[in-house]
């Protein structure tokens, strides 16, 4: 039994969760075909964009997320596997008050995919409980602000989302969904509750944050809203910086892999550690030369000094 933020109970189905899996699949599979997993796809707590569902929207999204299939994000193993729902509950938890004073509710739901050898790698993954977020894209047919009570499309208000008014935080209230269109497992960092994944972008308050702390002489007091802003910003920079090593590290094995090709002499140690001290720029170009082949190899298997010490690139 695995209990994670998303991984709540994986393994095999139960004979009721295969009778439901079957009604999607074209031939019955059998128990021990089927691997079955829980994810919490959102919940009433009010996000990191300043909105949050109300209970009855979450109940209607469990009608809704039933039958949908679900992707994993690239830096999963499962990056063309797909998984389906089967089934979807909401769940209150009585000990738990959200910020905006309701009973902490989630959507749960059971998804399945076919054990195969290409789903191998991503069930272990699964199994191994790396956290994850769920992201789930749906519409909604009101979004109403928690200070007047106004549907922001039909109706705009002058309350800004994220800013407090009278000691209370507005956000919207996403209400009546029309539509579930798909849901995705993300990868990310430490968060503190499974939540809506939206991308981040710092707002006008964030920056002006941002800034009002750069130029502070002495103690800066935030509000709870200014620090939710700069929280959410510092998550989004974390993953964005995540991502650009990844892209690095991708780039480096790439470079020592055509490197010790092109220069068999060469130890892969030394590759490695040359590839270390350069930039992205120069190992993107290093790699379009390796790719090249043929000029630049012969020009660096000539083994003449001279040749080399024009060229900076190789220069440590
Ligand atoms: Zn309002």
């Amino acid at each position: 039994m695995i209990i994670t933020q998303n991984s709540v109970l994986s393994g095999a189905p139960t004979p009721q969760e295969l009778e439901l899996i079957n009604s999607y699949t074209v031939k019955p599979l059998s128990a021990d075909e089927v691997y079955t997993f829980g994810i919490v796809l959102c919940d009433n707590e009010i996000d990191r964009d300043f909105e949050r569902f109300d209970i009855p929207a979450l109940e209607k999204l469990a009608e809704l997320f039933v039958g949908k299939t679900g992707i994993f994000d690239h830096s999963m193993s499962g990056r063309d596997q797909t998984a389906r729902i089967f089934s979807c509950r909401v769940e209150t938890d009585e000990s738990k008050v959200t910020s905006a004073g309701e009973k902490y509710t989630k959507l749960c739901a059971r998804a399945y995919m076919p054990r195969s050898e290409k789903n191998a790698a991503l069930i272990e993954e699964i199994d191994a409980g790396i956290k994850k977020e769920t992201s789930v894209g749906c519409s909604v047919g009101r979004s109403v602000c928690s200070i007047c009570g106004k549907d922001g499309r039909t109706d705009p208000c002058a309350h800004i989302k994220g800013r407090e008014y009278g000691g209370k935080l507005c956000h919207r209230i996403l209400c009546d969904p029309t539509d579930a269109y798909e849901w995705s497992f993300v990868a990310v960092p430490a968060q503190p509750a499974a939540g809506v994944t939206k991308s981040y972008r710092a707002d006008e308050q964030t920056v002006k944050t941002v800034k009002r702390l750069s130029c502070a002489n002495e103690g800066v007091t935030l509000t709870k809203a200014e620090a939710a802003g700069l929280y959410g910003y510092i998550d989004e920079l974390e993953q964005l910086a995540r991502e650009g090593k990844e892209y690095r590290e991708e780039l480096i094995c790439d470079v020592i892999r055509m490197g010790a090709a092109a220069l068999p002499d060469m130890r892969g140690e030394s590759l490695s550690a040359i590839c270390g001290t350069l930039g992205l720029e120069q190992l993107r170009e290093l790699k379009k030369a390796f790719s090249g082949g043929g000029r630049l190899n012969s020009q660096l298997s000539s083994a003449k000094p001279e040749t080399h010490s024009g060229n900076s690139e190789f220069r440590i």
